[in-house]
């Protein structure tokens, strides 16, 4: 981020020219911070500060770096000269740390400011002295012209006896061993953000520093933590990334890394580091977001360790919001620091968890094989094919979710034009919800005599569980945290709470078509895709991850012949038209506004034949209401880069999926404390839920 500027030599000095502004110092610090922007932005490897009462008396900067060239130092002081920028455009592509060529100007106006300084190509030294702005002879009777020294490559910046001519100021900073304690906070952070470089920092007389960085290329952020802050913090630190390639709205990128303390860190206060363009600022935005992940999780009273680097298009930023520099503001603010509490407070859950949301799904995948394999084993005993051909399962299968059924081809895609891009504005929506937009118009129960669906209704209402339902009742959606897993974060009170959104959705969609049996709403297909030709697509994916003994064409043969021969009841029962050539044509629309993943309809379509239990009907409605679930949930058909996609996913698990969990629709099943609804904030039962997966 510091790198030098491409059109010159890389630590060759630049000459200097005039700008616009004025920045306060403030106190020793904020000269300090000033001097390390500018050693560092001359390239220097090795910092060294000498320090004499807090820096009031004297603070002294030496640095490796580039140098400053002898015919710049007659302007070096003056109000608006900088190396830094040639041109007012360049300021909207300037990285460096400082660059408003007024640090040294602004120095000499309340302290006394000589510079020592020798480029490469020099063969001596350089000193000049400085006074409000202009070179000031070294002693009485001399010129001001900057005098030949002995001196090695780099600089040296001497400021001394800071606020000699502000005596309010300097009555404000009474106490030096405070004003110290600050030198040493700017120079340890510098030091965790600049890993290669080597810090020192002592006391003027001391023989031992105060502060060490060795610099070498090898040292991590990490190591001068734990160097820095201790082992304690260092040990307790998670690391994070992101890089942004840029919002749809506008071409802003930006990227982070960070380090982050975890659950078991008890810090006394917030301890933010904060990096932006390698510049140390702070930020209330980002301090309020962090201490809100953090305060469910940590003991009351106890704060974390976070080291953020943000680097983002210098465009956006604006730097010159406070005099001192030291807040910045940026465009997109408000995303980026959602982007990074939302990533931040992922990975603490995951951190804490055991595994990550994984089920054991082996077992059922292979179903499909299993049965074709009985279905041919009782071929050969000779029983009627005709009347079953794809035998029930004999026991509850464990329940499986979307995500893990689904896989793809890219034959998949096919399908997606199968549908009417938007079918909320069907009749059959129009009629069911009063009008798309109202998201949570209410869903009435279809009235029912058949004892099969009172059964599993009743179920449904004895599995539910009424602390989750309170969560879901009354959340407050954060966002998307992974769209591949499906994670979605919500707050409920003070607790913050890891969803899998796709498992949601799909007891939300088994209970929705629960509760609207064989009243329905439709959705067309148009044009009318053949069922043989949705069924093959998704054998072809299904056997091309577990091959069977049967051909493809039998298979395909044998699930069509059994849904021919169920068409009726589809029909009738569940939305599903098939036309008598085959076609098929209407879907179930289970929820007003929504329409499935399009790309999921063949393996459905597909596991329609073995995985419904045809022989009993309250095992076939309720093994055939789970397919349809699986199909509409929101588990990925296939893993998504596509930015905008997440957005509508996004949208549709916060004001579909969870606005429709608020309502007497759902009654959550307690079965989905164990991976679908993780707290963020409770750890230790964290642990326990991910012991019982
Ligand atoms: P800015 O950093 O905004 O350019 P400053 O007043 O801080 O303005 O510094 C003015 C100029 O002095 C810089 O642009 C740079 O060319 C030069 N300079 C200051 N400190 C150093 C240093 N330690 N090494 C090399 N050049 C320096
Ligand atoms: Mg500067």
């Amino acid at each position: 981020m510091s790198d030098e500027d491409e059109s010159y030599a890389p630590n060759a000095p630049k000459p200097i020219h005039r700008l616009d502004e004025a920045l306060i110092i403030h106190r020793p610090s904020s000269a300090l911070k000033e001097l390390l922007e500018n050693a560092l932005d001359a390239g220097s490897t090795a910092i060294q500060l000498i320090v004499k009462d807090g820096g009031l008396k004297l603070l002294q900067l030496r640095d490796n770096g580039c140098g400053i060239r002898r015919e710049d130092l007659p302007i070096l002081a003056e109000r608006f000269t900088t190396s830094k920028l040639s041109q007012f455009d360049d300021l909207r592509s300037l990285e460096t740390y400082g660059f408003r060529g007024e640090a040294l100007a602004s120095i000499s106006f309340v302290a006394q400011l000589s510079v020592v300084t020798k480029t490469k190509a020099e063969s001596c030294a350089w000193k000049a002295c400085y006074a409000n702005g202009a070179l000031v002879p070294q002693k009485a009777g001399q010129t001001a012209e900057p005098k030949p020294c002995a001196g090695t490559d780099g600089t040296i910046i001497t400021v001394e006896n800071l606020f000699y001519n502000t005596p309010v100021r300097l009555a404000a900073l009474r106490n030096p061993s405070d004003e110290y304690g600050r030198l040493l906070d700017v120079m340890t952070k510098y030091a965790v953000h600049k890993p290669s470089v080597s810090f020192t920092c002592r006391k003027s007389g001391a023989s031992q520093p105060d502060l060490h960085t060795p610099g070498s290329p090898s040292t991590r952020a990490r190591d001068n933590i734990h160097k820095l802050y201790g082992a304690s913090v260092s040990s307790a630190l998670i690391p994070l990334e992101a890089n942004e390639e840029g919002f749809d709205d506008s071409s802003m990128a930006w990227h982070y890394d960070a380090l982050c303390s975890n659950a078991s860190y008890a810090g006394k206060s917030l301890k933010l580091i904060l990096f932006i363009n390698g510049r140390l600022v702070d930020s209330q935005p980002f301090r309020r977001a962090i201490e809100s992940v953090y305060a469910p999780i940590l003991a009351k009273g106890s704060h974390p360790f976070v080291y953020l680097s943000l680097g983002i298009s210098p465009e956006c930023l604006d730097v010159n919001v406070h005099p001192t520099k030291r807040e910045v503001r940026f465009l997109h603010e408000d995303d980026v620091v959602e982007r990074f509490t939302i990533d931040l407070a992922a990975k603490l859950a995951e951190q804490a968890q055991s595994r990550p949301f994984a089920f054991n799904t082996q077992k059922t995948q292979s179903r499909l094989q299993d049965d074709m394999l009985v279905d041919e084993e009782e071929d050969e005993q000779g029983s009627d094919m005709d009347e079953e051909p794809l035998p029930p399962s004999t026991q509850e299968p464990r329940r499986v979710y979307s995500q893990h059924k689904v896989r793809t081809s890219n034959k998949d895609r096919s399908l997606d034009s199968m549908l009417p891009a938007a079918s909320s504005d069907s009749a059959a929506v129009r009629t069911e919800s009063g009008g798309p937009g109202q998201t949570t118009a209410p869903i009435a129960e279809a009235s029912t005599t058949l004892l099969s669906i009172l059964n599993l209704r009743k179920a449904v209402k004895e599995e539910s569980h009424s602390k989750l339902q309170d969560i879901l009742c009354d959340h407050t959606y954060v966002g998307l945290v992974d769209a591949r897993r499906a994670l979605s974060l919500v707050q409920h009170g003070t607790r913050l709470y890891l969803l899998n959104h796709a498992i949601i959705s799909e007891e939300l969609f088994y209970q929705l078509g629960l509760r609207q049996f064989s009243a329905y709403p439709r959705v067309a297909l148009n044009p009318a895709p053949p069922l043989r030709r949705i069924i093959r697509i998704g054998l072809d994916v299904e056997l091309k991850q577990r091959p069977s003994k049967l051909s493809a064409q039998d298979l395909e043969d044998k699930i069509y012949k059994v849904l021919m021969k169920r068409r009726e009841m589809l029909d009738a029962h569940f939305g599903i038209r098939i036309s008598a050539d085959g076609e098929l044509q209407t879907l179930p629309m289970l929820l007003p506004g929504y329409v499935p993943n399009m790309t999921k309809l063949p393996l459905f379509a597909m596991r329609l034949g073995p995985q419904v239990d045809w022989s009993d009907e309250e095992q076939c409605f309720r093994t055939l209401l789970r397919e349809l679930a699986t199909f509409y949930s929101l588990a990925p058909a296939m893993a998504s880069k596509d930015k905008s996609s997440d957005k509508d996913l996004a949208w549709q698990v916060q004001h579909l999926i969870l606005a429709r969990c608020r309502t007497d629709v759902f009654d959550p099943p307690a079965g989905l404390l164990d991976h679908a609804v993780v707290e963020v904030a409770n750890l230790p039962a964290l642990y326990r839920v991910f012991e019982r997966c």
